[in-house]
């Protein structure tokens, strides 16, 4: 097996939004904050090369909604699916997988694209199965009054439409190997409903891939809790769970929003789970 971190594009959110409760005087320190209190974050996803599959977790905003959507995001730097597949001698047609860890558009908005003529819409991985589960896309395709902006059908229905949509066969239990992917999966629902969390063994390490359960380094203290998320007190003992386990057994935390810190270990403290190391993915793979 290889991996290879896809950078998709890097963007910006409101940092109070992103930090729920917590004042920016604290906050401000891990994530600083610039003029329009917009904070760095970025779109980092994640290429498996496992024998003949290449399965890419997660695929960024994508390009298709109108400059206006695109300017509430402050799109910055250069990066592209597209560039950071080459990089590696890959390309998007070479796909056999898409993997998604939720519906929502800055992780799934690159796996439809415009169709030639921009009449439609079609999955921009023309080789690939989708994968989702079936209690999110039930989620995700009629979304409530709070998500209704995060859940675009223009991004969700082509996956269907062209017949490539899949859903994994979800565990009794909030964690379960995925036969169909070949990795373990962690459910957690305080973000959205059903989010999926993948952890990779990889060589003698677990890389983790944590998606919004843990946006960026600055989230670790257990009520650093997004603004976003649906279900806030259940996201705690979801990430309490991730981290304790990830101090315990020195899991290798892959942080797919921070833009400076790419991957992370933690460990106990007196006050908790705290950070420990910061690693780029050329040091870890
Ligand atoms: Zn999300």
């Amino acid at each position: 097996m290889k991996l290879y971190p896809i950078e998709s594009g890097n963007f910006k959110l409101d940092g109070g939004a992103m930090f729920g409760v917590v004042p920016k005087t604290i906050w401000n320190k891990t994530n600083p904050a610039d003029a329009n209190n917009l904070i760095d974050i970025a779109a980092r996803c994640l290429l498996v090369e496992d024998g003949n599959r290449l399965i890419l977790i997660d695929t960024g905003m994508g390009d298709k909604q109108s400059e206006k959507f695109f300017g509430y995001y402050s799109l910055w730097g250069s990066h592209s699916i597209d560039k950071s597949l080459a990089k590696y001698g890959f390309h998007r047609d070479d796909i056999t997988d898409v993997f998604m860890t939720h519906l929502h558009f800055d992780h799934c908005g690159g796996s439809v694209q415009w169709n030639s003529d921009k009449t439609g819409y079609e999955p921009a991985f023309k080789n690939a199965k989708f994968w989702t589960n079936e209690n999110h896309w039930e989620w995700a395709i009629k979304p409530n009054l709070r998500e209704k902006a995060s859940f675009l059908s223009e991004n969700i229905l082509p996956m269907q439409e062209s017949g490539q949509l899949n859903f994994v066969d979800r565990p009794k239990t909030d964690f379960g190997f995925s036969s169909e992917l070949g990795f373990d999966i962690y459910y957690v629902d305080g973000h959205t409903e059903k989010q999926m969390i993948p952890y990779i063994r990889y060589k003698d390490k677990t890389i983790v891939f944590c998606a919004d359960l843990l946006a960026t380094a600055g989230h670790i203290p257990l009520p650093y809790v997004m603004g976003y998320d649906t279900r806030p007190l259940l996201t705690m003992p979801e990430k309490a769970k991730l981290l304790n386990a990830a101090a315990d057994q020195n899991y290798y935390l892959f942080l797919e929003h921070d833009a400076h810190n790419q991957i992370i270990t933690v460990e106990h403290t007196e006050k908790g789970v705290r950070l420990k190391d910061v690693f780029t993915c050329e040091d870890i793979f």
